[in-house]
């Protein structure tokens, strides 16, 4: 089947009793034994798995390639499950720019549990000098946020595999529709379905899909049993809707991302357009090569710093100013003052998670606001 298909079947099953053609949300923690004590359903208590998350976790397998995926309750309680399952002592190398969550989850949650490098993980001789004999994990984000930078995934799982080391790839940004990191040699995928997963911002959520069901795997769904962040039903449900018009709406994002990247290009006031699509991409060549589109998040930098960069952003009509991404509506965010202080990011930047309205519209509306300066 192709992806389009799997997104609307794969998280859906038919009542066999009502005939509803819509699962139902099934809200009971518990579930009834049969007379030989067994579970004729396949569930036990709503913590250890329930209908919906059976649904929700079939379609997100499905689209990724993957053997099965763990949801949980946020992305990072996704991530959190991942440094969960790794040996206390054990080694992992992050991107210097992984979003700061999950940074900070590393930094002030793991600190004496587990040893860390935050590296350029695009430079492949630095790579191979930080790992150890410890080192269990490689974490990659690519397009990476906010600068969306990509990172050879083909690459990093060579060297990684050569040392028995595993690669997660957080593949929020791009989506299963524009990347499929388990295809590339990637071991786990992450995702903040908060995101273009959801679709809607209004569902907070977060998953893993492993390439086999080995014993790392049996241990995550130990973190995510015995954990227990798991997401209600209800968000289950909700997830699984929005999933079905993901494909439609990602080439929404992608062509809207794309015609406003080329648009900010040529703008006087715009000094630089981070976009994976571009030609002027340091890294386009390998975008095209890992993606199979180029998302739908992009970043530019004004002329000037910070304030020229608030400036913009207060001048704006249909963006509004607001953490987050993947929802139909366009966003905007000025980074360095959410990252604060230690943050890397340039001050006179701004993250677009460009929407679905019309891109004239986005267009004419960030052209004034430009303007403005
Ligand atoms: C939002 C986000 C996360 C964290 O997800 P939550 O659902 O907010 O916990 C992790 N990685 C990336 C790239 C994100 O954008």
């Amino acid at each position: 089947m192709k992806i389009e298909t799997i997104a609307i079947h794969a998280g859906n099953v038919t009542s066999a009793d009502t005939g509803a053609v819509i699962q139902p949300v099934t809200l009971s923690t518990t579930f009834k034994r049969d007379a030989d004590g067994g579970y004729p359903g396949g569930h036990i208590y709503s913590r250890i798995s329930n209908p919906n998350r059976a649904s929700l976790e079939n379609v997100l397998a499905k689209l990724e390639g993957g053997a099965a995926a763990a949801a949980f309750s946020s992305g990072n309680a996704a991530g959190m499950a991942v440094f969960q399952s790794l040996p206390p002592g054990s080694h992992v190398i992050a991107p210097d720019d992984m979003y700061h969550g999950l940074r900070n989850q590393l930094k002030y949650l793991f600190e004496g549990i587990l040893t860390f490098d935050f590296i350029d993980v695009n430079d492949m001789a630095a790579l191979n000098d930080y790992i150890e004999d410890s080192t269990a994990l490689i974490w990659l984000e690519t397009p990476s946020n906010p600068l969306l930078k990509i990172t050879d995934i083909r690459a990093v799982v060579e060297i990684a595999h050569e040392n028995g080391i595993k690669v997660v790839v957080d593949n929020t940004f791009a989506t299963p529709m524009c990347q499929q990191p388990l295809n590339l040699g990637a071991d786990m995928v992450m995702h903040s379905t908060t995101k273009y997963l959801g679709g809607h911002s209004d569902v907070t959520g977060g998953a893993l899909i492993c390439k086999q069901k080995d014993d790392w795997w049996q241990k995550i769904r130990q973190v995510q049993e015995f954990g227990g962040a798991i997401p209600s039903p209800q968000d289950c449900y909700m997830l699984v809707r929005s999933i079905k018009t993901l494909p439609y709406r990602m080439k929404g994002h992608v062509s809207n991302a794309l015609l406003l990247a080329q648009f900010l290009e040529h703008q006087p006031k715009v000094e630089k357009v981070m976009y994976p699509g571009l030609y002027s991409h340091p890294q386009y060549n390998i975008a095209k090569q890992q993606m199979l589109s180029f998302g739908g998040m992009l970043s530019f930098c004004v002329k000037g710093g910070a304030e020229e960069a608030k400036k913009v952003i207060n001048s704006l009509k249909l963006f509004t100013q607001a953490t987050s991404l993947g929802g139909v509506e366009s966003l905007i965010e000025h980074r360095y003052s959410v990252e604060g202080p230690d943050s890397k990011t340039p001050k006179n930047l701004l993250r677009v998670s460009v929407g679905l309205e019309n891109i004239e519209d986005l267009i004419e509306d960030i052209s004034l606001a430009i303007s403005s300066l």
